[in-house]
């Protein structure tokens, strides 16, 4: 039997946070994290790992938690890819049969720029699967994981929904209640029409969908990658401590030329 089938493994939860360049989220999610699974009334056995892109090219969010859901793949029987701008107040994080989102109160209305503009975006969380997410590790790999193929903003999480939908699979809904953190939103101008980067992953989004069928061999399948830097970053407290790891990575496959002119990220 493999370590993926033994009952206690399949209770271990591995949350995967793609990251880069918001030092600041990081600093308070690590600790509130580690918090409030060190005072859950039935503990948990989890694992984080920040999945860091290295610089230069778009941020590849869907690629990167594929990343760190293969690092986790064999210790855990559950992943939750998280956000890291999402901080859990009452969420419940337990084991799942099926991909099911957590993310509900607290995150409705986001300003598009804090500080720079008044205007907002509605996520409609009773719809999402972004944000928070928990998939029992089977699913993830049934589905192939994410695409690759969605650099800078945009398209990845509703991408992954159609995933589960195209093979009919079931989908639930926890509705927990988040403290969401300030940012630029990439997705949006300061008008709150959407970017040019969004726009462009619009028609790799259709592109990839045209022929109305599921998009194959896109996906951990297909994902190569390499480890540039692996060290355990936990903030100190015994609660914390083995938990948290900060891997840093290269993907090794290249953007669109519409997505690097468009440039976010
Ligand atoms: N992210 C990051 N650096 C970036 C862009 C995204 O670390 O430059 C990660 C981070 O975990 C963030 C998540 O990807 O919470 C989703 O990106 P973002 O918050 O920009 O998307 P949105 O809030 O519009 O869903
Ligand atoms: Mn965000």
């Amino acid at each position: 039997m493999s370590g993926g089938d033994t009952d206690q493994t399949s209770h271990r939860l591995h949350i995967v946070v793609p990251y880069r360049d918001r030092e600041a989220h990081l600093r308070l999610f690590l600790p509130r994290v580690t918090a409030y699974f060190a005072a859950l009334p039935r503990p948990i056995d989890y694992r984080v790992t920040v999945v860091e892109q290295e610089a230069g090219l778009p941020f590849n969010r869907g690629a990167l938690k594929n990343v760190g859901f293969l690092l986790g793949e064999g210790w855990s029987g559950y992943s939750c890819l998280h956000d890291v701008d999402y901080l859990p107040l009452e969420a419940d994080y337990s084991r799942v049969e099926v991909p099911t989102p957590i993310l509900g109160h607290g995150v409705e209305k986001r300003p598009v720029a804090p500080g720079r503009s008044d205007r907002t975006v509605t996520t409609d969380v009773e719809q999402t699967m972004g944000g928070v997410l928990l998939m029992p590790n089977q699913v993830f790999r049934q589905i192939d994981g994410y695409s690759n193929q969605y650099w800078g903003w945009g398209y990845e999480d509703f991408d992954f929904s159609l995933r589960i939908r195209a093979r009919n699979l079931p989908t639930g809904r926890r509705m927990g209640r988040f403290e969401p953190l300030d940012h630029d939103n990439d997705g949006f101008t300061l008008e709150a029409t959407p970017s040019a980067i969004s726009l462009v992953n619009r028609r790799v989004f259709r592109e990839l969908w045209s022929n109305g069928k599921l998009p194959a061999g896109d996906g951990l399948s297909s994902l190569s990658f390499d480890v540039l830097d692996r060290r355990l970053c936990d903030d100190g407290t015994p609660a914390g401590r083995g938990r948290w790891e900060h891997v840093v990575v290269r993907l090794n496959h290249a953007p669109r030329p519409d997505q690097l002119a468009a440039g976010a990220g």
